[in-house]
């Protein structure tokens, strides 16, 4: 997934261990005014808001958007993207639109010169085939390379539309209609985003970034904005990137620490 490329390098270590940071925190219920529940589910909400608010201030929430594609456009992006760094894939992108004048000479090209116009992606010969496939099931359902029309659809049939275009899942759904200029309240779950919530326990330690999309969204109010649900998912991916990393995370430097079961056993 496209990254957002914020602010300067990572904070410096804290030169505090975990246990002081968590002592130094108040415990959750005070700090939020919630009570412990004997409903996992309403504990999971309530820690998701949380975690929302913690990072949110962290990394100063409204996060601004990276993209302001239409969304055909950031269909393709999305498809680049995929465990591609960001500068890779946006290189890839500004060649490909440099190299074809529109979509439908994307899907009339040879495959071999659209994996050229992609190269320094991974995988350029299944990205190539596959981007000319989905560009040509689009304009054969809709008549028309645009896809505007799903502003009219609300979130979840607007994303099982999407998900009907073969290869296409949950985290590439709501890329599209979050990312792009349609703006649509939909939460997207990268890898960081995803190892970020199975650590601190908002998933299980077995559920894949598919079925993640929709056990994250449920534990966050179903009337938040297209902002709101964009500023969770960029936190929870930068707190990832910058904090709670694959190897190593630096739960030292963490501000959720105090609430996350991993922290100091993690990576
Ligand atoms: S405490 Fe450590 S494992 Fe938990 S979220 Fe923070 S960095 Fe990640």
């Amino acid at each position: 997934m496209a990254q957002l490329p914020l602010g300067g390098p990572a904070a410096p270590l804290a030169p505090s261990p975990v246990p002081d940071r968590r002592r130094a925190r108040p415990r959750e219920p005070a700090r939020t005014g919630a009570k412990p529940s004997a409903d996992p589910d309403a504990a999971l909400r309530a820690k998701a808001l949380l975690v929302h608010k913690r990072l949110c201030a962290e990394y100063h929430c409204p996060i601004g958007y990276f993209h302001d594609l239409d969304p055909v456009s950031e269909l393709v992006s999305s498809l680049l993207s995929h465990r591609t760094r960001n500068a890779d894939s946006g290189a890839a992108f500004k060649r490909l639109r440099e190299r074809f004048s529109t979509w439908e000479e994307v899907i009339e090209a040879p495959t071999a010169e659209v994996e050229e116009a992609i190269r320094g992606v991974r995988w350029p010969e299944l990205k190539a085939p596959r981007i000319q496939e989905i560009l040509a099931q689009v304009l054969a359902r809709v008549g028309d390379l645009e896809l505007d029309f799903l502003a009219e659809m609300g979130v979840d049939r607007a994303r099982a539309w999407l998900e009907e275009l073969s290869g296409i899942g949950p985290k590439t759904s709501a890329a599209v209609l979050s990312f792009s200029r349609l703006r649509m309240p939909a939460l997207p779950v990268d890898s960081h985003h995803h190892r970020v919530a199975q650590r601190l326990g908002l998933i299980g330690a077995k559920v894949a970034v598919g079925p993640s999309h929709a056990i994250l969204r449920a534990q966050l109010p179903a009337d938040w904005d297209a902002q709101t649900l964009y500023d969770n998912h960029e936190i929870l991916m930068l707190h990832g990137q910058r904090v709670c990393h694959h190897r190593a995370p630096r739960c030292g430097a963490c501000a959720v620490a105090d609430i996350c079961p991993s922290a100091g056993s993690a990576g």
